[in-house]
């Protein structure tokens, strides 16, 4: 059992250094027969499913090619909570929900993997924002609108963000272990993988569970291998 995490890649470019090195990343997963489980912020933002800028198209042609060959699996972020059914029948990947349970059959250990920002909950402004995002009536109210409006929102979101400088890791509140704990408690696993934070790390929590934080992607790229039990997180350049 080989499989490969990646997260917060903040991908907003076909055309640079860090979509390049996400393609080599597929690339090599399918060469390894991997499957592959992208967990939250793949892109910086993603305005719906019906988005024909050439980004979207070139990240949409090469996640079905790669889906063509092994499992390839996203979770919504905080960045790109708009993927919608559409995205799967158009990349062919498999939609998580958060948090999602990884068992089977031939492997034991039951992983519970999520995006990290419901975790956040020290942070109040960012639980009440993140409410209003992840509904259902506030995302559908928003598709409801034109491409060319969703992409102006977006524009403005952007500006906001920039200026608060949240992608910043310092500005990113980190996650309540105890949050994480109770989670994995409910779902009766010993291993949570989660991004966001931009605190890339293993950590021992003190019920004797685990805690990976994937890394995000900007001068360094992060990955996490899992062979059987064996967790490697990897940084590379870019
Ligand atoms: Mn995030």
């Amino acid at each position: 059992m080989n499989r490969v995490f990646i997260s917060d890649l903040h991908l907003e470019s076909e055309n640079d250094a860090k979509y390049r090195s996400f393609q080599h990343v597929l690339q090599s997963a399918c060469d390894e027969g991997n499957e592959l489980y992208i967990l939250g912020d793949l892109v910086e933002v993603w305005v719906g499913d019906d988005d024909d800028s050439r980004f979207a198209e070139t990240l949409i042609a090469d996640l079905r090619k790669c889906a063509a060959r092994i499992s390839v699996h996203v979770m919504h972020g905080n960045r790109d909570f708009l993927y919608r059914e559409r995205f799967a029948e158009r990349t062919g990947a498999f939609l998580l929900t958060d948090p999602f349970v990884l068992a089977s059959e031939s492997h034991a250990e039951r992983i519970l993997l999520a995006h990290g920002d419901a975790y956040c909950t020290s942070d109040a402004e960012y639980m009440q924002v993140r409410r209003l995002f992840r509904s259902t009536e506030w995302q559908n109210q928003i598709l409801g609108s034109t491409l060319e409006e969703r992409r102006e929102l977006a524009r403005s979101l952007r500006e906001q963000s920039k200026s608060a400088n949240q992608l910043k890791a310092a500005n990113i509140t980190d996650v309540v272990e105890a949050e994480i704990e109770k989670d994995l408690k409910a779902h009766e696993c010993q291993t949570m993988i989660h991004g966001h934070t931009h605190r890339p790390g293993l950590h021992a929590l003190e019920s004797g569970a685990r805690r990976v934080v994937l890394g995000d992607w900007d001068l360094c790229g992060w990955l996490l291998r899992q062979h059987n039990s064996t967790l490697r997180l990897e940084r590379f350049a870019i």
